[in-house]
């Protein structure tokens, strides 16, 4: 069949089913769309089936064998033995599969029609989806929009091959705790890695091609998850440009991702890349970006958060994409969290002044550092290292979406004993009244 053949007319085609995809199939059906979303793998794309979900996993199943082992001298017995991966990975697999039931009986739900292929352009309006070895379709559209996600950036010394020298999605799927790893990257994703394996057993390097980990963080933050790592276990090198790939079991690369646009063919359809979407997430007037295809750092919330917002477009609703309190968050030690700006009116409050880090966990090393638009000014950034700062940095994204002041946070009761109260005490900081630690000029 060639472009011209029949093709079945479409009011929204969705071109990949990830959470960007996904979020504005739902939204825009939810609005009285008839959409039709197209997925060459599976739905939930990276995040469910490759990355957030079973990373997340990773770093827990981690985590908790490494707190047993911390808690040895407070009466907790030892381990039996090493991690069983294979069990683990069954549980993985599971908990992916239940994910993605879970997408899948939405879409049905909500009357969205997936086509499983692989689509590409033949035309302005007009896209031909690869549905089986020697079967296409084709469908002409109203809307489309592209959520096509992005590929891993190879690395110069040493190009992937499946099996040793693997993209980080390959290292979730692991049966068995290999010997020596050589991580090459300094994003959150090489960190978790790193911190999961060194924790499960491996003797682990990583290699930061940067100046530290974490470079798009706050300095801090990023020496904070720099001895964390080291104290995990991880030899961290930064500035690590030309790291020998030899003498490692696996070598696992997390250099970032490119959007993944060469199978559109979006010339047949006059679309010209990089995307840099409007705040309607449009790129033109038919035609919407969203998520790791369009220029920014690939997070699922922020895939997530274009889609609603591309399909509220769609749906015909004013809504506009806003990404000052965009968090970053990393499950490593400690858990890092990030959101907003990083200079302005700073106060610290360390972890070692609260009575929750005290009792869980031992950590003390961690700390809260709010940043206030001057003196008396609205939050507009917020660094946290510590328990659950990946959970408790929603508080701050909160905050600074209302204009919350330091006075706000401050009147605000926060249970005790817990991590959150970090946030209402680093704030009484700010406003040159803490009681738990001496009050300190701040700085400006
Ligand atoms: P994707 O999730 O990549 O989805 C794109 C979909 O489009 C895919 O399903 C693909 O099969 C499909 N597709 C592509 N081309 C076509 C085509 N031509 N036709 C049909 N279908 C097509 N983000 C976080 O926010 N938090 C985390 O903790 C986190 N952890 C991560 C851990 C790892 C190991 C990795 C690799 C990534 C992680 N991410 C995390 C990033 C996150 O997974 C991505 O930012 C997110 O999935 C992007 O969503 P998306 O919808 O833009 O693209």
């Amino acid at each position: 069949m060639v472009a011209g053949d029949q093709s079945d007319p479409v009011d929204v085609l969705i071109i990949g089913g990830g959470p960007g995809g996904y979020v504005a199939a739902l939204r825009a059906a939810q609005l009285g769309r008839s959409v039709t979303l197209v997925e060459r793998k599976r739905v939930g794309g990276l995040c469910l089936n490759e990355g957030c979900i079973p990373s997340k996993q990773l770093a827990r199943f981690a985590a908790v064998f490494a707190s047993v082992k911390a808690f040895a001298g407070e009466g907790m017995p030892a381990l039996a033995g090493p991690p069983d991966m294979a069990a683990f990975q069954k549980a993985r697999a599971a908990a992916v599969n239940t994910l993605v039931g879970g997408v899948e009986s939405l879409l049905k739900s909500a009357k969205v029609t997936v086509v499983s292929g692989e689509a590409r352009f033949v035309g302005r309006t007009r896209v031909c989806v690869q549905t089986g070895e020697d079967a296409v379709r084709f469908f002409d559209f109203k809307d489309v929009v592209l959520a096509t996600g992005g590929d891993p950036i190879p690395w110069a010394g040493a190009p992937f091959d499946g099996e040793r020298v693997v993209e980080a999605s390959r290292a979730l799927e692991w049966d068995r705790v290999p010997e020596s790893l050589l991580v090459v990257g300094g994003d959150y994703i090489a960190v978790e890695l790193a911190v999961a394996y060194a924790r499960l057993g491996a003797r682990v390097a990583m290699a930061a091609p940067g100046e530290r980990m974490l470079p798009a963080f706050d300095t801090d933050l990023s020496a904070a998850a720099q001895r964390g790592a080291t104290q995990a276990g991880v030899d961290v090198r930064v500035n690590a440009q030309s790291e020998s790939p030899d003498g490692y079991e696996r070598v696992v690369i997390s250099l970032g991702r490119e959007p993944r646009l060469t199978a559109l063919d979006l010339g047949a359809a006059g679309i010209r890349a990089p995307f840099s979407p409007d705040a309607q997430m449009r790129i033109d007037r038919h035609v919407f970006a969203i998520g790791d295809v369009t220029a920014g750092v690939p997070l699922a919330h922020r895939a997530m958060m274009q889609g609603r917002v591309a399909g509220d477009v769609l749906g015909g609703k004013n809504s506009a994409f806003d990404s000052r309190a965009m968090p970053q968050v990393v499950f490593a030690e400690p858990e890092i969290a990030t959101v907003g700006a990083g200079e302005g009116h700073v106060a610290r409050f360390p972890l070692a002044a609260l009575g929750r880090a005290i009792i869980e966990a031992k950590a003390t090393a961690g700390f809260a550092k709010l940043v206030f638009d001057g003196e008396g000014g609205p939050l507009i950034g917020a660094h946290l290292a510590g328990p659950r700062a990946t959970d408790l940095i929603a508080e701050m994204a909160l905050a600074i979406e209302m204009g919350a002041t330091a006075e706000d946070l401050a009147l605000t009761v926060h249970a005790h004993p817990t991590f959150a109260e970090a946030a209402l005490e680093a704030a009484e900081v700010a406003l040159g009244r803490p009681i738990h630690v001496r009050p300190k000029p701040v700085a400006r």
